[in-house]
């Protein structure tokens, strides 16, 4: 990941992209790449005991199968955001190659979804390149990193997945990925202890208040009690 120089430098020039979320309101956005998967309902059944929304970036050649995953992932109040197509690094793909990726990804999301319009993207690794900042506003789409990663991927206990996040502040967007077991036990311990310090959990949102996130009609249909939060929320 960048630099805490080189991050505000990059969101100085592409507004478009972000590593956190601004503004005051005491939220922390949980994400999760890489699925659908095979133990990603497992997530869900976490999120929906704890009652908390958070996003899901999600490789459109996972999708076949698993649709019912991203049906129940809007159901249930999540974003589910763009993480390419086959997971190749953008470092290595030319400006078509990007779009050709970024746009069999969404395909793939919207012929499950219909009505929901995947406006956010996570490149694989988090890498950017100058092709990507010039195809996501070509596109356009909002491109989502993060400001604290769990390196679940790698961690051998609960207590490790905590020291790699450190203290989590407000606006914080935190990387997981959705297979893991102790993925799972650590939302288990960490929701109700930052819940009671005050934070909220949020899926997030695209910044450009004109690409909402959600269709209306979605958000009445399937999501009642989320329409107030998407008109009040700054980003
Ligand atoms: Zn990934």
């Amino acid at each position: 990941m960048a630099s805490r120089l080189a991050r505000m430098l990059l969101t100085a020039l592409a507004p478009n992209l972000r590593y956190r979320v601004r503004g005051s309101a005491p939220a922390l956005y949980l994400s999760f790449d890489d699925g659908p998967h095979s133990r990603t309902a497992a997530i869900l059944d976490t999120l929906a005991r704890h009652k908390v929304r958070a996003s899901f970036f999600i490789l459109g050649n996972r999708i076949a199968g698993r649709e019912q995953l991203l049906r129940r992932m809007v159901a249930e109040g999540h974003t589910v955001g763009a993480h390419s197509y086959s997971h190749r690094s953008p470092r290595r793909l030319n400006r078509q190659q990007l779009q050709e990726e970024h746009l069999r990804c969404t395909r793939a999301i919207t012929a499950v979804l219909p009505n929901w319009r995947p406006t956010l993207y996570r490149p694989p690794y988090g890498h950017l390149s100058w092709n990507l900042l010039r195809c996501s506003r070509e596109v356009p789409f909002d491109i989502v990193l993060w400001s604290r990663d769990a390196r679940d991927y790698r961690a051998k206990s609960t207590h490790a997945i905590a020291h790699n996040l450190g203290t989590l502040e407000a606006g914080d967007i935190l990387l997981f990925h959705d297979q893991f077991q102790l993925t799972r036990d650590y939302l288990d311990e960490m929701i109700p202890r930052y819940r009671a310090e005050g934070f909220r959990f949020e899926a997030l949102e695209s910044a450009a208040p004109s690409r909402p996130a959600i269709a209306p009609e979605l958000t009445a249909d399937c999501l009642p009690d989320r329409t107030g939060t998407i008109a009040g929320r700054r980003h």
